[in-house]
């Protein structure tokens, strides 16, 4: 019996595996993927984690996985498959390897990339439709491609797009974008980076590859097809919260609802990182997360004992 099953190995998990240890509790750490890291894997520069300004996404997951084999963090490479209560204390998680039986959970799924749900996006997934510049930009060196969104994401891609691309349009659907305001001065700078501001894309269109991305502007109605060879999807997260759907809370997007204690209302359940209800969705904040819900989970087993 773990005192604790940590359910994903990006920041979030990865940070709370190192306090676990460090509190001396019996944690396991399950990793879907080969690499640890989640999302920041497939970032291309981090320019607001402290004491490391620009270090690379990629090598950034590397370091926090290295400090957790440091302390002899145990890990298991399985996906947890669903979350059982057992009575009178403590849960099954039912994972793609075996069942392993702990007194709490901590969820730290994080997110996985939204969808437009246009027509052909799904048809040319991977034959132009990519959902990560950094793993699919070099594929589009001196082509055209557009990105899709107005988040820190979205403009992330198309300032590195435009690194190798001949052209890169950045679509957005208003007049505003939202991402971080040293992002938008960023992109706005570069000559090879067109905004289409107030702008949807309707369709996706090809033969084997990618050639055309229907638009509409929302606010004139004039629509356009422009002539690309790759699109980027950068229209946020959606959380990874299912397995728990049998125990848990959520919000209308499906985000867990824990405080910064990250406790659930189902008691022995956590959340951490970018699956938890929150404002700020950043590597920073998961870190933080993973810390919070350790010490939440000690309060917790101190409890149950006394
Ligand atoms: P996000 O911040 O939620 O932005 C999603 C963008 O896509 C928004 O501009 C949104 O438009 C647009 N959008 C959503 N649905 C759409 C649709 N159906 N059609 C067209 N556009 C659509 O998501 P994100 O950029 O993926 O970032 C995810 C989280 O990670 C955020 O919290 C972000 O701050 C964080 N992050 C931080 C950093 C960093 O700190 N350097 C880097 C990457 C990500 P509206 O603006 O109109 O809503």
């Amino acid at each position: 019996m773990y005192d604790v099953v940590i359910i994903g190995s990006g920041p979030a998990g990865l940070s709370a595996s190192i306090y676990a240890k460090r509190a001396g509790l019996k944690a396991v750490t399950l990793e879907q993927n080969p690499m640890s890291g989640g999302q920041v894997l497939n970032t291309y520069e981090v320019d607001n984690y402290p004491g490391l300004p620009g270090i690379g996404g990629f090598d950034l997951g590397v370091k926090f996985r290295e400090h957790a084999d440091n302390l002899a963090c145990e890990f298991k490479e399985a996906s947890a498959l669903a979350v059982k209560k057992e009575e009178p204390e403590g849960f099954t998680v039912v994972t793609t390897q075996e069942e392993i039986k702990a007194r709490t959970v901590l969820a730290a799924m994080g997110a996985t990339h939204a969808k437009l749900n246009i027509p052909g996006e799904e048809e040319f997934a991977g034959m132009g439709v990519s959902y990560c510049a950094t793993c699919d930009g070099a594929f589009f060196k001196g082509k055209v491609t557009a990105v899709i969104g107005g988040g820190d994401v979205a403009v992330e891609d198309a300032i590195f797009l435009s690194r190798g691309c001949q052209k890169v349009y950045l679509i957005h659907r208003r007049d505003e974008l939202r991402a971080a305001a040293v992002l938008q001065r960023e992109v706005m700078a570069l000559t090879n980076v067109e905004i289409l501001w107030d702008t949807v894309a309707e369709r996706i269109e090809g033969e084997e590859q990618v050639q055309v991305l229907c638009v509409k502007n929302v606010k004139t109605g004039k629509k356009e097809k422009i002539l690309v060879d790759g699109v980027f999807v950068a229209v946020g997260i959606t959380p990874a919260s299912d397995i728990l759907k049998e125990v848990a809370e959520f919000d209308a997007k499906g985000y867990l609802l824990a405080g910064e204690d990250c406790a659930l209302s189902t008691p022995g359940i956590f959340a951490a990182g970018d699956v938890r209800q929150k404002k700020l969705r950043q590597v920073v904040t998961a870190v933080a997360d993973g810390a919070n819900a350790i010490t939440s989970i000690l309060e917790y087993l101190q409890n149950r004992k006394e």
